[in-house]
């Protein structure tokens, strides 16, 4: 079995992923599966490539040490297990695709789909805002007959219809309806950037990932990451998703903040012990706070 830690390159790691860690360890360990390194920096926009360095470094100074994949060792030069290097794979992946007349260019910006979702008019941000909705734009395939070309425009998929059913090994039966959800959701956008969704399930399938465990921040991408598998005719792995560690404002924690990152907090003085001690208690991993060593903490998930 392989399963996979993917750290994006927003930012430095916090203790939101030191807990994201327990569990992709924990449970390999505990599943008999290998963990894989894989840098996810498809967004060239948004990724910073000197995060990379700082995350490796971070996983190692922790103890969380992968079977696969990109680690520190292995970091100099092109990576099968760095987006940004592969995207003559996703190319490739996409024109089968496109052969088979999956995809479809769009020209719509994001302004043009909120109107076509509220009948005519644009809801104003600040007050969404001020009720804090965060609304996912639901696309309703303006452009799907048009023909436009992939090139220069959004690429969209051609979403199934109805409910993808699957079973989360932590939370159970799940439904969820990428139509009603998001519509034909995006592949690559207009500057040539490849999406998550998409550069994802590309490498999960190459990477031969089985088990895919992350945050229940993502949940809702799983039926669509679902549905690109069985399109793409691999296997679906099966996926375990994780609680959070919320601040105190119910949010959960923003890589941007250096002041909250490991990086810091150890320049701070704090040991690798205390911090996985931290993260396993603010995650509910343990009843009380105590320091733990990386291969202690992993001792937890063989309850
Ligand atoms: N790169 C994603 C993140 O850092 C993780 C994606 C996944 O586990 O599917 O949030
Ligand atoms: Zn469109």
């Amino acid at each position: 079995m392989i399963t996979r830690f993917a750290p994006s390159l927003t930012g430095y790691l916090h203790l939101g992923h030191v807990l994201h860690m327990l569990y992709v360890w924990g449970m390999a360990r505990k599943m008999g599966s290998n963990v894989l390194c894989r840098i996810e920096d498809h967004d060239l926009s948004r990724a910073r490539p000197e995060y990379e360095s700082a995350i490796l470094e971070t996983m190692e100074w922790l103890g969380f040490v992968p079977d696969l994949g990109m680690s520190i060792a292995s970091a100099t030069g092109s990576s099968d297990f760095r987006q940004s290097d592969c995207t003559n794979h996703y190319q490739a992946v996409l024109q089968t695709l496109e052969k088979r007349g999956l995809v479809y260019g769009c020209t719509c910006s994001r302004k043009e789909i909120q109107q076509v979702m509220s009948g005519g008019t644009v809801s104003s941000r600040s007050a969404d805002a001020e009720e804090g909705i965060s609304r996912e734009l639901c696309y309703s395939g303006t452009c799907s007959e048009k023909g436009l070309p992939l090139e220069g425009n959004t690429v969209r998929f051609r979403t199934l219809e109805g409910e993808t059913v699957f079973q989360d090994l932590k939370l159970g039966e799940q439904r969820q309806n990428p139509r009603l959800q998001c519509g034909d959701f995006s592949l690559r956008d207009r500057n040539g950037q490849w999406t998550y969704q998409f550069a994802c399930v590309c490498d999960d399938i190459r990477h031969g990932v089985d088990l895919v465990i992350r945050g229940e921040d993502i949940l809702f991408s799983t039926a669509r990451q679902i549905q690109l598998f069985k399109t793409l005719e691999a296997p679906v792995p099966g996926y375990f998703h994780h609680p959070l560690i919320l601040d105190s404002t119910g949010n959960k924690l923003s890589k941007r903040q250096r002041s909250e990152s490991i990086t810091q907090l150890r320049e701070q003085g704090a040991s690798a012990s205390e911090l996985i001690g931290k993260a396993a208690f603010l995650g509910g991993l343990t009843e009380t706070e105590q320091s733990l060593t990386c291969s202690e903490a992993l001792l937890l998930f063989d309850k």
